[in-house]
């Protein structure tokens, strides 16, 4: 049963409960919560300790349930993913949780993250006689524990989840469990909390105040949690400690605000990435500091209130246009940055416009926003970016395209500057990010992945480790 599989490999969003008569229902809520973590697919998988269902689809979470295809998935768990599209993903058979039928039983599957030893491991699994119809990670995983000789299944799950390298965060669902796994960097975020008697585990902690549930504490990088009817246990993957490495382009970009990611808010750590940013750029002559909704606007005000220029809402984005990378061309990329964000011209013309965003990726939003800003009649465009420039792909789960369509990655400061027809272009830079996350933690990175801003990546990376959009998904 292991043909379609597809890809596990983008930017998503995962929800799992355990021990709720409602859990289709949460589940819901929850990936309404995490929809910003992936808008091409959702899907739910309960059991009722007897059957797996699955309820999934294309699209957005409102558009894949309704109230009777839930009411139908009756059962005291789930797990649940919103699935973030990548060129080339489409297809209802990507979308997961993916479940698969074998002799040891039914079991489901919702990822996040990438592997970086996916290639090396499927190598060594076809050489003991596996087949594999894709490339992707998941089917390497379910290779690793179906080939596991260990015994139990929970050895079995142990033992093919302490090969993986890479990002992952990642549940497991079968008919009487619930599998939590974090890697070993804790690349992506995973946590847990509590509603009622029952369990919830979510990429981001925004999942647990829309359903009410009560945060417990973050899954632990290499931790593995097994959650049944006799409670939770507590186990690992690993057998030492392993650096932590969050990725910072979660708490940059990627998180809502409202989430707590290893005890730091978001919107906190961006307000005072903008403040960071206000102060290594030195003075700067400027009326009025916009930022790019919605990721850049507490930024935006951290910069604001630290450089004493008066914030404005100098950009309007139309809520019911999705994010930019949703269109897989960059001809359908570029048209769909006009059509999301508006100048306010009252607040921009004839000012000299500070403009906070968050990244700069290949330059294309940047120059249109400069454009669209003096297009409206701002005197200056001064652009401010929330993190360094961008020189080396994510092997760990971030669409941050090939190494040549970055732009830092061949271009210095100016003639980026340049090529985005700003005014002046200042960067965040590494030492300012740590310091603006303010981690809970005391080493000098404050345990966060800035590989693609560095080079320096967390984990070894194969030479034949696959760039998540290379994938087959
Ligand atoms: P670009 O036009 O390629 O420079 O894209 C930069 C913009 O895309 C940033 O302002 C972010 O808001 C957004 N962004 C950054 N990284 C990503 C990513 N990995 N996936 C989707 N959007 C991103
Ligand atoms: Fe995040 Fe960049 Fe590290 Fe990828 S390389 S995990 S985007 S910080």
């Amino acid at each position: 049963m292991l043909t379609e599989i597809r890809g596990l490999n983008e930017e998503c969003g995962v929800f799992g409960i355990w021990g709720h008569q409602e859990s289709a229902q949460l589940s819901y809520y929850g990936l309404h919560a995490l929809q910003h973590r992936g808008q091409e697919g959702a899907g739910i998988v309960v059991t009722d300790g007897e059957t797996l269902r699955p309820v999934k689809g294309e699209g957005l979470v409102n558009d894949v349930f309704n109230e009777e295809k839930l009411r139908a998935a009756t059962g005291h768990a789930a797990i649940a993913h919103v699935r973030y599209p990548t060129a080339g993903g489409g297809g209802i058979e990507n979308v997961q949780p993916l479940l698969f039928r074998s002799s040891t039983g039914t079991l489901a599957i919702a990822h996040n993250g990438n592997l970086v030893n996916a290639n090396h491991l499927k190598q060594n699994l076809e050489r003991s006689g596996s087949i594999f119809n894709s490339t992707s990670d998941t089917e390497v995983v379910i290779h690793l524990i179906k080939k596991s000789s260990h015994s139990p299944f929970r050895a079995k799950v142990k033992n093919a989840l302490s090969l993986l390298k890479g990002a992952f965060s990642l549940l497991i669902l079968t008919k009487d469990m619930m599998i939590v796994a974090r890697d070993r960097n804790g690349l992506r975020p995973l946590a847990l909390g509590r509603l009622g008697d029952a369990w919830v585990v979510a990429s981001e902690t925004c999942a647990f105040d829309l359903i009410g549930a009560e945060f417990v504490r973050d899954v632990q990088p290499g931790e593995l949690l097994y959650i049944t009817k006799n409670g939770l246990e507590v186990d690992s993957i690993i057998e030492e400690q392993h650096p932590r490495a969050m990725c910072a382009m979660e708490y940059v970009y990627f998180a809502r605000p409202d989430s707590n990611i290893d005890g730091v808010n978001v919107h906190m750590a961006r307000k005072r990435m903008g403040r960071e940013l206000a102060r290594e750029c030195g003075s700067i002559e400027a009326d009025v500091v916009t930022g790019v909704p919605d990721s850049s606007l507490s930024s935006a005000i951290g910069f604001a209130e630290e450089s004493g220029i008066p914030y404005e809402l100098g950009l309007i984005k139309n809520r019911y246009v999705g994010r930019t990378f949703i269109q897989p061309t960059q001809e359908l990329r570029e048209r769909g940055v006009k059509m999301k964000l508006s100048p306010v011209v009252q607040v921009v013309k004839g000012k000299r416009v500070v403009m906070v965003d968050d990244s700069i990726v290949r330059g294309t939003t940047s120059r249109r926003i400069v454009r669209m800003l003096k297009e409206a009649g701002a005197a200056e465009v001064h652009v401010m970016i929330t993190s360094p420039p961008m020189t080396n792909p994510c092997f760990y789960g971030i669409d941050t395209s090939t190494p040549e369509q970055l732009i830092a990655a061949s271009h210095n400061v100016e003639e980026i500057r340049e090529a985005i027809e700003a005014d002046t272009l200042t960067f965040l830079t590494p030492e300012g990010m740590v310091r603006a996350t303010a981690r809970p933690f005391n080493d000098a990175d404050g345990g966060l992945c800035m590989a693609c801003f560095t080079g320096k990546y967390p984990t070894e990376i194969y030479s034949d480790t696959v760039l998540p959009h290379e994938k087959e998904c």
